[in-house]
């Protein structure tokens, strides 16, 4: 492999021509969506295949350390091969996306026996990881988690209830926020835990969509005994971590498709004659702009994290640009077809209604659009904090 990046581009390229599908080759319309249980294990299973044939050739963690499976690389050779990976159709998806988010947050705040057993599993996706933070009782205000955990020998004894959890009926491992300290101040007694999810006590149940598929689900912890050595970070500190996760998960989302849904809407625009209509070209042209605006701000923050520094543009603004995005490519998809869009099972319908409905999951998955604002407002634009409780509350006393 070399280390100029035309060498590097050229050895990439070849791999991926060598191992992966032109997009393209494959139906544009088709949608990530697997109504039977089957199908979704088989994507979740070709998703993990994927990541580990990327990690055998040296292309996943490319910048990563390479004493924990890293690749030992330098930040633009993984940008590079993400620019050539979105020209093929195999995807890591789910599996790829919590890679990404406690990857970095392992890398930080993880001790170096921790970043040595999990980071090559990761990276290979030996071990696939869900993320259970979610509980019926917090969610934009995640800090007000009530899943206990009691200190007991060399274990923390974990009960209570997680929701929405995305593919937690798939994956190996979970990374896990637990109540420590019921009399610390809300954001102070929390610890950041990682647990088999094949440990006694843990019951996973998917829900399911209207859409038919099982994307997340609740699961239910009682008297879960998960090792005191399976902290990242330092007991009653996990709040620390929850953020490098929440940053990254943030940043992921915003990174966009791999196939922009203008591609589609120029085709649909074709179909129905329209591409001459002034206010579809003025629409189209803004879609296209705000795809590529998005994009670049979501390579600025991956650079920015493959590094190692902070994010130079707040996470949450890209994923809110991505929401709002989703609810133009909706409309329109919806408009160029006209009312017939809104039913039938015909492949480019099913990809308009997925694109319809898909608003709702983007703007609400790590961190509603509002719950964004508020915070854009308080953190880039300096607005006064929202009211709420008192800092030095402890979690016990704040009503619920
Ligand atoms: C597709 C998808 C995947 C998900 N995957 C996971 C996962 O893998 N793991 C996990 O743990 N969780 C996951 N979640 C859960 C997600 O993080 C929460 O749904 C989200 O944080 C919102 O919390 P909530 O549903 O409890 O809504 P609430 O917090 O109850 O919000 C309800 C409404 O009130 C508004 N609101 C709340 N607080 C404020 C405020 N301060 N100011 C203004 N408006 C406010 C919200 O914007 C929202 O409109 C997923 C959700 C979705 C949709």
């Amino acid at each position: 492999m070399g280390d100029n990046a035309d060498d590097f581009r050229a050895h990439v390229r070849d791999w991926y021509e060598a191992n992966a599908t032109r997009r393209g080759a494959t139906d544009p319309w088709a949608v990530n969506v697997q109504t039977d249980p089957g199908d979704a294990v088989a994507h979740f299973e070709a998703c993990r295949a994927w990541q580990g044939r990327l990690h055998e050739a040296g292309l996943m963690g490319i910048a990563w350390p390479s004493e924990f499976g890293g690749g030992g690389g330098e930040p633009w050779m993984s940008r590079i091969e993400r620019e050539i990976a979105r020209e093929y159709e195999e995807g890591t998806g789910f599996v790829g996306a919590s890679t990404a988010m406690i990857g970095p947050a392992l890398l930080r705040h993880g001790s170096d026996e921790q970043k040595r057993v999990f980071l090559p599993k990761l990276l290979s996706a030996e071990l696939t990881f869900c993320q259970l933070f979610s509980e019926p009782g917090a969610g934009s205000d995640l800090a007000s988690l009530s899943t206990r955990a009691d200190h007991d020998g060399d274990d923390f004894v974990v009960t209570g209830q997680k929701v929405w959890n995305s593919a937690a009926q798939h994956a190996d491992w979970a990374f896990l926020l637990v109540r420590s300290d019921p009399n610390a101040p809300k954001h102070r007694g929390i610890t950041f835990l990682l647990v088999d999810m094949a440990t006694p006590g843990i019951e996973v149940r998917p829900l399911v969509q209207i859409n038919r598929s099982a994307h997340f689900n609740e699961v239910f912890l009682s008297d879960v005994r998960i090792p005191v050595t399976n902290v990242i970070g330092e007991v009653d500190d996990g709040w620390a971590v929850a953020r490098t996760v929440l940053a990254n998960e943030a940043a992921f989302i915003g990174g966009g498709p791999k196939t922009p849904a203008s591609e589609n809407l120029r085709t649909l625009a074709e179909q129905a004659d329209r591409s001459g209509d002034p206010t579809v070209r003025q629409e189209l042209a803004a879609i296209i702009s705000r795809e590529h605006i998005a994009g670049w701000m979501g390579e600025q923050i991956q650079q920015a994290i493959r590094r190692g520094d902070m994010p130079p543009i707040d996470p949450g603004l890209i994923k809110l640009m991505t929401a709002q995005n989703r609810v133009r490519t909706g409309n329109l998809a919806m408009e160029l077809q006209g009312p017939a869009a809104s039913c039938g099972e015909a492949s480019q319908t099913l990809w308009s209604q997925a694109e319809l409905y898909g608003r709702f999951s983007i703007s609400i998955g790590g961190g509603t659009n509002e719950v964004l604002r508020n915070n854009l407002g308080e953190r880039v634009l300096g607005l006064p904090r929202e009211p709420g409780y008192a800092k030095d509350q402890p979690w016990r006393e704040i009503p619920r």
